[in-house]
């Protein structure tokens, strides 16, 4: 039988611009970063440069969740987004570690900068980029992982930002140039920082882990709680994507209540979608003890107690 899966549609042109003025923006901060020599504004390009990526790749896992099942994909692309947030997510990872250790060298080679002007100008149309990108962004934020990552990112480019000019204008008024090695290594951190919870997320989608917003014993005790429901076990919840929760359980009745079975697993769906927003329950009937029933069903038998 066909259902419909709630989606969030997420705006493709506000993307697009948004895509596009960090592109400009990586560009701008490069080319000025690498002719003046300041270190913090490479980092700062090179964050860019991601967001760039990140975003190119939320685009993607946006179209890709919109994409219909098939017979060899019945649900649809929904993980393209979670794959993709991870992949953004490791590379953040691994140009945070190489910003360090960049700072690390300048850290004992301290570089004069040049071009002043030119260098803070740029930073500060970096500013004005990362502004512009929140506000186009303010209306998507919280409608995805991907989008949540997205928007999370823009602040802190924005902080980033201010510290990169204000730090510039200190360097050249004082020459004292480990405040480039200081700045450089923050926005790195700062990139380890958003990632961490990201990557966590992705991951415990991945592991098909209960939902964190959900409460097992909560959803165990309100399926229990229904009447003519004597017993429920070989629960399952897990994430699809990071929008849509999937649920699996075999319910217990009495023999002459079989009939009941279908207004009773309409009853337990509806009550999942309201209340846990879980929207794609499968949920088995049965009169009888079947071989497994704990709550909790053991995995490494083979899948053996999933017969009946
Ligand atoms: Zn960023
Ligand atoms: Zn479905
Ligand atoms: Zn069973
Ligand atoms: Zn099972």
């Amino acid at each position: 039988m066909a259902h419909s899966h709630d989606h969030n549609h997420v705006s493709g042109k506000k993307l697009f611009w948004t895509i596009i003025f960090n592109l400009i923006i990586t560009i701008a901060e490069f080319i000025g970063g690498i002719l003046s020599g300041y270190l913090a504004l490479i980092a700062d390009a090179v964050h860019n440069l991601s967001d760039v990526a990140a975003l190119i790749l939320a685009w993607l896992g946006a179209k890709g969740s919109e994409l219909p099942a098939t017979k060899k994909s019945t649900y649809g692309f929904l993980r393209i987004e979670v794959m993709t947030a991870f992949i953004s997510a490791v590379s953040l990872v691994v140009i945070s570690i190489f910003i360090m250790s960049e700072a690390y060298d300048r850290f004992f080679n301290p570089q004069e900068l040049k071009y002043p002007i030119m260098f803070i100008s740029v930073s500060v149309i970096g500013l004005i980029g990362n502004i512009v990108s929140i506000l186009l962004l303010l209306s998507e934020k919280g409608k995805s992982l991907n989008m949540k990552t997205a928007f999370l990112h823009m602040t802190y480019d924005a902080l980033s930002s201010v510290a990169v000019i204000i730090g510039g204008i200190v360097i050249i008024m004082t020459d004292i140039y480990i405040i480039d090695v200081f700045l450089s290594f923050v926005i790195a951190l700062m990139i380890l920082w958003s990632s961490y919870s990201v990557l966590k997320e992705a991951v415990l989608i991945f592991l098909e882990a209960v939902p964190p917003e959900i409460d097992f014993d909560k959803v165990h005790n309100e399926m229990m709680s229904i009447e003519k429901i004597k017993d429920v076990h070989d629960l399952h919840i897990w994430s699809l994507s990071s929008k849509e929760i999937a649920l699996s359980c075999h319910i217990c009745v009495d023999d002459s209540d079989l009939s009941d079975g279908p207004t009773l697993t309409r009853k337990i769906n509806s009550m999942l979608k309201e209340k846990f927003k879980i929207g794609h329950g499968t949920i088995q009937v049965e009169t009888h003890e079947c071989d497994n029933s704990e709550l909790l069903c053991n995995h490494t038998h083979n899948g053996k107690h999933h017969s009946h």
